[in-house]
């Protein structure tokens, strides 16, 4: 077993911290990834310095790895599949293609039965309009693909306030129109499946987002058992649908109602999953590794409630400060350069009662 090579796409902080738990159970890391010495190399046995739809880079990777995962959901899914022709690719292609798409991917949820925003597809500037007038004047328009951290958003909010211009600013691309969903709260679940079916999930955290970048996540999010329920069960319902392996991160808005709607899911470990590392025995990116590798499954069980701040661009000179707390887990990325907006670490602060 402790001779298994995990190969991972990608090589920020989120394939970091996967080398760092894969380490733990003894298994080898190669990282694929075209940047030098990225955060994920500095702490994995190889790194393959190369761009992620190279062919002979591609080809190594699935001669030399035993199981292959990836960090992010951009990913060319061509890539993945060429993978996935060789070695185990987990989580499955399909999923990652889902995902890439906010039109399929919410198509996808609402097949599941899932709840979602109202949304439309937008190929022009007379779309924009006609999408923001079924909506009746707001709503939040997307670029279906290669969004991230709220970038490629335009939110109207005032009916007549006007759209010019909004389809060539999110830059003539595919767009959706969703409705604005006047949410109270914005909750995440992390969930787990095997390759036999089982299934696990970490209590939902309470996110809160600035610029649309996630600031801090909560544990417990302080939310009614009905709401959490229905996020967890609805996670589930989803990586049941995909014959999903791995981890997933669901995100969703909550109603004043308490009923929950997906935003999105990301086929990975999730930045709304990092306190996992510090308030249970068993991390999100541990669960990963065990799920691909076909391990058993941990609990999920927290030890502590807990609140995980993101440090972005010039959060991280405060790191001193955060080492003098007694009760408070550091995790930097080892990114070379400070850049605003950019994620530099986070810190998880352990609530005991
Ligand atoms: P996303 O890129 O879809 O994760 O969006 C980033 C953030 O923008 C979310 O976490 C919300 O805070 C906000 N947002 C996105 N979509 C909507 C929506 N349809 N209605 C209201 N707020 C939204």
């Amino acid at each position: 077993m402790s001779n298994k090579t995990v190969g991972i796409v990608g090589g920020g902080q989120l394939g970091r911290m996967l080398a760092m738990a894969a380490a733990r159970l003894g298994f080898h890391t190669i990282i694929l990834e075209p940047q030098d010495k990225c955060p994920a190399s500095q702490v994995a046995g190889s790194q393959i310095t190369a761009a992620y739809d190279d062919s002979d880079a591609l080809q190594t990777l699935a001669v030399l790895s035993d199981v292959i995962t990836y960090e992010f959901e951009n990913v060319p899914v061509a890539a993945a599949r060429k993978l996935a022709e060789k070695t185990p690719v987990f989580p499955p292609p399909e999923a990652l293609e889902i995902s890439q798409d906010r039109l399929s991917e919410k198509t996808f949820l609402r097949e599941c039965g899932i709840g979602t925003a109202d949304f439309f597809a937008v190929d022009s500037q007379l779309e924009v309009d006609e999408a923001l007038a079924k909506l009746g004047g707001s709503g939040v328009l997307k670029t279906r693909r290669l969004g991230y951290d709220g970038k490629g958003q335009r939110v109207f909010k005032d009916p007549g306030a006007g759209t010019a211009r909004a389809y060539d600013d999110l830059g003539g691309v595919p767009l959706i129109m969703e409705s604005l969903v006047p949410f109270v709260a914005e909750i995440s679940v992390i969930a787990a499946r095997s390759p036999a079916g089982d299934i696990v999930s970490y209590d939902p955290a309470r996110n809160v987002h600035s610029d649309g970048i996630l600031r801090r996540s909560n544990v417990p999010a302080g939310l009614n058992g009905d709401t959490l329920d229905a996020a967890r069960s609805s996670a589930a319902t989803l990586l049941e649908r995909l014959d999903y392996v791995g981890v997933v991160g669901v995100e969703f808005f909550v109603l004043d109602d308490g009923a929950v709607l997906a935003n999105e899911f990301a086929p990975r470990v999730h930045n709304s999953g990092h306190w996992t590392e510090a308030a249970c025995a068993v991390s999100q990116f541990e669960q990963h590794v065990r799920a691909i590798c076909g391990l058993p499954l941990a609990a999920c069980d927290r030890h502590s409630d807990c609140e995980m701040e993101n440090l972005i661009g010039d959060d991280i000179n405060r790191l001193d400060a955060f080492l003098e707390q007694p009760d408070t887990v550091v995790h930097v990325y080892g990114k070379a350069e400070t850049r605003p907006g950019r994620k530099m670490g986070h810190v998880t602060r352990l609530i005991r009662p």
